[in-house]
Order: structure tokens, then C-alpha cells, then sequence
């Protein structure tokens, strides 16, 4: 199945650019990966999700609402994604990578974001 890419969206800017400006370099492209994390840093061993509150289910978000029309279609739909994202996270640490997940809602505050990725990427 195709992954629904976001790649050059907004949310993936966002970080791209606390990235940039904190002088950190990572990669798009790492081969060996089971999936294909938004951000790679193979000399840290760990990668960045950036996800999509709807799309991925961000726990009790209020972007994370079900539509009210076709509610089974958007149920099986959101399961798959959340358990394709629980399923990359599981191989990715088994592999040896860490995980840092980040949500769309969690990129308003720029500085908490900094904060977060960097202690993510030092520590
Ligand atoms: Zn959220």
C-alpha cells in the first residue's frame, strides 16, 4: 500500500526549519530503514515523525475528530494508520533506532518545539 506522503507540508517545514537553524543536519533517505521516518539522522541513530493529528490519531486531540458520515470507513481507515505507525516504530526500535514523534498541534509553540527536538537528538 502507498503511504500518503506530506513531505514539503507545512507541519514538516516547520521542523525542517528549527533543524535548520539549530544546525542540525539529518537526511530523507536511509537505506536499511522498515519505513520511511520524515527526518533521519543515521550518525545518532534516531529519526523524527511528524505527524498529522487526524490522520494519525493524536490521543485525546480535538483534531483527531471522526467525521460523522461514513464512520466505519474513516474507523477502518484511521486503525490502519495507527496500527502501521505503532508496526514502524516497533521495527525501528528493535533495529536500534530511537523515535521521536511529533505532533502537528505541538508545532504552534516554536521554542518548546527546539527545546524538545534538540533534547531528543543530544541525549
Ligand atoms: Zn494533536
Amino acid at each position: 500500500m502507498a503511504r500518503i506522503k506530506n513531505r514539503g507540508t507545512k507541519p514538516e517545514l516547520i521542523v525542517r526549519q528549527v533543524l535548520l537553524e539549530s544546525g542540525i543536519r539529518y537526511r530523507y533517505n536511509y537505506n536499511g530503514l522498515p519505513c520511511k521516518p520524515d527526518f533521519i539522522f543515521p550518525g545518532r541513530k534516531k529519526v523524527i515523525f511528524v505527524h498529522g493529528c487526524f490522520w494519525h490519531r493524536h490521543p485525546g486531540c480535538k483534531r483527531a475528530s471522526t467525521p460523522s458520515s461514513n464512520t466505519l470507513f474513516w474507523e477502518t481507515k484511521f486503525n490502519k494508520n495507527v496500527a502501521r505507525d505503532a508496526k514502524n516504530q516497533l521495527l525501528l526500535e528493535q533495529a536500534g533506532w530511537e523515535v521521536l514523534v511529533v505532533w502537528q498541534c505541538n508545532l504552534k509553540d516554536k521554542e518548546l518545539l527546539q527545546s524538545t527536538i534538540l533534547s531528543f537528538l543530544t541525549n
